[in-house]
């Protein structure tokens, strides 16, 4: 038998790890290519698996192979994503510890893909408990349920998740999934109302439209063509030859009384789908005396009918705005553009809102149900997290959003290297190694300048949003720039006074993050983070017929005037969350990569290889591992695989295990410094050893 190791010449190391040069890059891309041409996509760093999306489908998922991954262990066979599942099941239930999977990798690398594949894994290999037969076909039903309100077609990826997600999935004491919960970060709502060119909105309007039947679709009064609707067309890109809509929207309409959505839940939702067309429809006129009417009444009354809202309110709330000044209420009218954006600023908070709404009813589906607690069966009950979270990005034209992710990875990032260290460090301690340090660069530095109170960006966009008087986006570049003017991570271009490498605009200001620099363009901050909607458009949508409206706008929220928590500081709150959640979890990590940017199999584009490499830090990863010792294997599984390499252990060796292995690597002439054995592991600190080892093995 051809042993994974042996082959590295022909399909290159399956651990980086064991990579002769382990510090050059070049050396790792070459591996990568080396196994990528062999369609080996998976390539482990110690613990960490990397993967490049193959852009086709391999053969390599099927039940059988499932069966091969179950309880073996990791380095005994090829790398793969169902290893980490099962290592990280097999972790949970023996040492019943609460394990998570973070999956990273830009758009378009096959992190929902990998996510997917472990949940179907879990599903298909785990014990199923009697009263939550249903719990694995819920988990896996809700998939295309979100992917539908929240993926849609991007220029990196045909089926772009537009949010973050994590998924908590519960095991009861006999190792079934009993239970689930979904935190979602950060939906693009702006895709709502625009797209860029060759992009499209979210899929669920153009499935309705292509896949609803004639009844439904005339109950909502909309037609067949997408290209009839406003915020439909902005991207120029109504169909997508990868995906049909048709299909999907089947698959969607099946899924949802799985998850346990009820008939009618189901029409008002699409009631408000509808509404969103029809509202970006709805088209303003500017009179004599600059006031603004509307010129579409049909969509009005649309709205009106679909929503169960008063459309004389909306048409006013529309075309309005609502003051309290003095104590005393005031309405002044909006021009064209204050209407057009408020109009904008209702279809993304309702879009938005009931997204949310979505993922709160997918949870109570999938919530642990209370019986099971009673039956007393839950007391061991363990869970393996699974995040799949966009990863850094870095656009021509970065914005608040991008801002956001590069944040969010940031702290990922900052988790990563406190884990990785704890956990090499832990595993020293308990096999009695001594520590040996590790220089690593600490972003901790950078994270305060996004974070930190008063003094941190967030809290000085927020400053500037909530000042009175002129405030805008160059104003808060300015408040930047005299707050964080002689920070090392900061530039902009007067800070900069010619001397960076890359021409900046007077409207940006750059990052150096731990993963390289990027420029964000303040246009549109301060909108961003507001995500403000005029209180007479909240009045009028709590008092909506539709249940699910009613449940997002909250009459609380119109009669409370304090301002709620703007963007930024909302989104950085729920990654505090996240942060301690995935601190008390035992991580596991999947990196993913894409080999090109045309979506196609079989080209690897090195310069767009060498740079996620860049960001995903893979090679400080390396660096870390490596620190010490390359490879580490139990001593039954080192002796279980060379003891025919030397008499004494030879067939078996029947004293202590510690013993059996320092006979055999006295035999195979180990010095010192090569190796160190712990209380149950043998540590090699070179690959060279390792491979020497194995070359013997191979010619015997
Ligand atoms: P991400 O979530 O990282 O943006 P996706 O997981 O949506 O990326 O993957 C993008 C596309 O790449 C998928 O729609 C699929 O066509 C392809 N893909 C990703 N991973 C795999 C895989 N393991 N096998 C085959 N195709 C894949
Ligand atoms: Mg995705």
């Amino acid at each position: 038998m051809e042993s994974a190791l042996t082959a590295r010449d022909r399909v290159g190391v399956q651990d980086f790890v064991l990579l002769e040069n382990y510090n050059s890059e070049a050396a790792f891309i070459e591996n990568l290519r080396r196994r990528f041409g062999e369609n080996l996509i998976y390539t482990y760093i110690g613990s960490v698996l990397v993967s490049v999306n193959p852009y086709k489908e391999l053969e390599i998922y099927s039940k059988q192979q499932m069966d091969r991954y179950r309880g073996v262990s990791f380095y005994e066979i090829s790398p793969h994503i169902y290893a980490v599942s099962d290592n990280t099941y097999r972790a949970m239930r023996t040492e019943r510890k609460d394990q998570c999977i973070l999956i990273s990798g830009e758009s378009g690398a096959g992190k929902t893909e990998a996510s997917k594949k472990i949940l179907l894994y879990y599903a298909v290999t785990c014990p199923t408990n009697d009263h939550m037969a249903a719990l694995g076909d819920r988990l896996l039903q809700s998939n295309p349920v979100l992917e539908a309100f929240g993926n849609a077609k991007t220029l990196r990826n045909d089926n772009s998740s537009r949010f973050g997600k994590y998924m908590d999935v519960q095991f009861d004491f006999r190792g079934a999934p009993v239970g689930g919960h979904i935190l979602n970060y950060l939906l693009e709502k702006s895709r709502v109302v625009h797209q860029n060119h060759g992009e499209r909105n979210f899929h669920i309007f153009y499935q309705l439209l292509d896949g609803g039947d004639d009844n439904l679709l005339n109950t909502l009064d909309l037609e067949r063509n997408p290209q009839n609707y406003h915020y439909l067309v902005k991207g120029n890109c109504p169909r997508l030859s990868s995906v049909s809509d048709k299909n999907n929207w089947k698959v969607v309409m099946k899924a949802l009384p799985i998850i346990g959505f009820t008939e009618e839940e189901v029409q008002k939702l699409l009631n408000i789908i509808g509404s969103v067309l029809h509202l970006g429809n709805t088209q303003f006129g500017e009179g004599e005396e600059g006031e603004t009417y509307i010129t579409t009444e049909t969509q009005i009354n649309n709205i009106a009918k679909l929503l169960g809202v008063d459309g004389s309110a909306l048409r006013e709330a529309l075309t309005h705005k609502k003051l309290t000044a003095k104590g005393e209420e005031m309405i002044s009218p909006l021009n064209f553009e204050q209407a057009v954006s408020a109009r904008d600023a209702l279809a993304k908070a309702v879009y938005g809102r009931t997204f949310t709404w979505l993922v709160e009813k997918i949870n109570q589906s999938l919530a642990l149900k209370v019986h099971i607690m009673l039956w007393g069966s839950c007391s061991g009950s363990s869970v393996i997290g699974l995040l799949d979270i966009y990863g850094f990005e870095v656009l021509q034209h970065n914005s608040f959003e991008q801002f956001c992710i590069n944040y969010c990875n940031e702290k990922l990032q900052q988790l990563f290297i406190e884990l990785t260290l704890r956990s090499e460090q832990e595993e020293y301690e308990t096999e009695g190694i001594a520590w040996e340090t590790v220089q690593y660069f600490d972003n901790k530095i950078i994270c305060d300048l996004i974070e930190e109170k008063h003094k941190g960006i967030i809290s000085i966009l927020d400053e500037e949003c909530l000042r009175p008087g002129e405030t805008c986006d160059v104003s808060f570049l300015e408040k930047l720039e005299d707050t964080l003017g002689g920070h090392p991570h900061f530039v902009t271009h007067k800070l900069a006074n010619g001397k960076t490498r890359r021409v900046m605009s007077r409207e940006e200001f750059r990052l150096l993050h731990y993963a390289g620099e990027v420029n964000y363009n303040v246009n549109g901050f301060l909108d961003k983070n507001n995500d403000s909607l005029n209180r007479n458009l909240k009045e009028v949508m709590c008092q909506s017929e539709n249940q699910i409206l009613r449940h997002c706008f909250r009459r609380e929220e119109v009669i409370d005037q304090k301002r709620s928590e703007m963007a930024a500081t909302q989104f950085k709150n729920s990654l505090m969350k996240l942060m301690e959640i995935l601190m008390s979890k035992e991580p596991s990590y999947v990196r993913c990569i894409k080999p090109n940017d045309a979506k196609q199999p079989g080209r690897f584009d090195e310069v767009l290889v060498r740079h996620q490499v860049k960001y995903l830090g893979l090679m400080e990863n390396l660096r870390v591992r490596r620190a010490g010792f390359a490879y580490r294997r139990r001593f039954e599984a080192f002796l279980q695989r060379y003891k025919p390499l030397c008499p004494e252990t030879w067939p078996n060796w029947h004293g202590r295990l510690a013993d059996g292995v320092l006979t055999l690597v006295n035999h195979l002439g180990y010095k010192a410094e090569e190796y160190k054995l712990g209380r149950s592991k043998i540590f090699i600190r070179f690959p060279k050893t390792l491979f020497t080892t194995e070359d013997a093995l191979e010619a015997k």
